[in-house]
């Protein structure tokens, strides 16, 4: 059968608001799916957070109120097109006023309410979905309830995909809860269904309710298979094992584009490289560097989370803060780690600089201006960051897990190939040998170049991503 309509429902979606990844290949996954010939749509939250540039255009297309067990709750959609993308919010001050996740019950609250508003927004539009594309655990009760609630009340019979970006994060809460606002029966709250470790659970119930399920790489959607990187979930997704696959993310060759990125001081390209020296120097002035050009810089943006390694880059830093590099960090998350970092700045001042914050802007001038993107995850669905840094022509150097192993080739000191560095077991030790490997290679300018070019050659582009989430929207119609 012939499939064009998908809507795509997430928390965050970029250009309109992001706090990490899940943001970026939503967005891009919009932007690029009308060229592969499918009229696509995207519901999220209307968070207060949305840059007010869009705040303004945003068009109210129906006000309603809705039910959460016996609360009535307003539900506002209001549309605007961007990109040839039309998007729609979901508006609800009580819920989406203040931080895009609230943390605990009121993260829970927050989403179920969402959950529910999405289901009843389909009535409200003027579009008819074959493929709801549902993210993360945010929208994870949607397939339930529309398999459970709403079957015959829609013009078509909707299909659901669930993409898992990160199964760490998974919505968990007390039965009584979501039952009271989501008026579920009790025989659900079982291992059967939602149930898991002793909560409801809106990633199982996705897992257990949607027609298909995803995750953001291949070797991920393998590893999720395993308890130490299923977390609860890996008995459901082996038992669906024939339902998961694994599509690779892209990354917005538009927005990170090297040879036009008005963010950084000079354009570069794979051809041309001497904008890149300038963006080094320019990026080693704004952060008071103490060191001349000849001296390679490693750096790292990311969420202060465990996940991302950081505990093996505390471990080690001030160690490789002896030899001859700097270092750079821009990123934020748990105290223990943007404390470590405030102190790693105040001893080593002309060695490393610290920004703790979300600066988009300024992740640019370090993705292009850096030699070196250290990325030492203890897992990783795909990971956006190494390859937004191989196409700035900035080597990643990072743990065999999950996406990284499907995205960056280890160099290869016999062949000479590669667009990066890796390591395999999660050790500081095994972390500081490859950074030692890449400072050498640094020196071997011939090396260097070429796997500069390498990295930025790589097709990292979500024109891909789109034709396999494509053919598996046809295949499940
Ligand atoms: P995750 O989604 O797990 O955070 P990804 O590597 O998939 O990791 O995506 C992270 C995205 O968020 C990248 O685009 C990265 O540049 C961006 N990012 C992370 N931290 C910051 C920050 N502090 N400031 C600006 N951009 C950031």
């Amino acid at each position: 059968m012939l499939m064009r309509n998908v809507l795509i429902v997430a928390s965050e979606s970029m250009p309109f608001v992001k706090t990490g990844g899940l943001a970026d290949v939503v967005g891009a996954l919009a932007k690029s799916l009308p060229n592969e010939g499918i009229d696509v749509r995207v519901m999220i939250p209307k968070h207060a957070r949305i840059k007010a540039e869009y705040q303004d255009q945003l068009e109210t297309i129906a006000t309603t109120t809705i039910y959460l067990g016996w609360r009535e709750k307003y539900l506002g959609v209001q549309s605007m097109e961007k990109d040839g993308v039309l998007y729609y919010f979901i508006d609800n001050e009580d819920y989406f006023a203040g931080p895009v996740y609230r943390g605990d019950d009121a993260e829970n609250e927050q989403y179920l309410y969402f959950c529910r508003a999405v289901c009843e927004t389909l009535s409200l539009i003027d579009f008819d979905p074959d493929v709801i594309h549902l993210n993360d655990w945010h929208t994870g009760m949607i397939p339930l309830l529309l398999k459970t609630q709403y079957p015959g009340h829609f013009k078509k019979e909707i299909r659901t995909l669930f993409t898992i970006h990160n199964i760490e994060f998974q919505g968990k809460m007390g039965f009584p809860f979501v039952k009271d606002i989501l008026g579920l029966p009790d025989w659900l709250n079982s291992p059967r269904f939602i149930e898991a470790g002793g909560c409801a659970n809106m990633m199982k119930a996705a897992l257990v309710y949607a027609d298909r399920i995803s995750t953001v790489s291949p070797n991920y959607a393998n590893e999720i298979m395993l308890p130490y990187f299923g977390l609860g979930m890996e008995g459901m997704l082996r038992a669906r094992r024939t339902d998961v696959s694994g599509i690779l993310n892209g990354i917005d060759t538009q927005d990170f584009d090297p040879a036009a990125d008005p963010a950084i001081e000079a354009p570069f390209s794979a051809s041309d490289l001497n904008g890149k020296r300038a963006c080094k120097r320019a990026l080693r002035d704004e952060f008071s560097l103490d060191v001349n050009l000849q001296t390679p810089i490693v750096a790292m943006v990311t969420r202060l989370t465990s996940q991302k390694g950081l505990d093996l880059v505390k471990y080690a830093l001030e160690e490789l803060l002896s030899k001859d590099m700097a270092f750079i960090l821009l990123g934020s998350g748990d105290k223990k780690y943007e404390n470590f970092f405030h102190y790693i700045a105040a001893k080593y001042p002309g060695k490393s600089g610290v920004w703790i914050g979300y600066h988009e802007e300024l992740a640019h001038r370090i993705y292009a201006g850096s030699d070196f993107f250290l990325m030492p995850s203890q897992f990783e669905p795909c990971g956006l960051s190494q390859m937004i840094a191989q196409r700035y022509g900035t080597l990643p150097i990072v743990r065999e897990t999950g996406g990284l192993v499907d995205t960056v080739a280890p160099y290869n000191a016999y062949t000479g190939e590669g667009t990066g560095f890796a390591f395999s077991t999660f050790n500081a030790h095994d972390m500081m040998s490859a950074i030692g490997l890449a400072l050498s290679v640094y020196r071997d300018k011939p090396t260097l170049r070429k796997l500069r070019k390498n990295a930025m050659l790589l097709d990292n582009s979500f024109r891909q991503s789109a034709v396999r989430y494509k053919a598996l929207y046809q295949s499940m119609v």
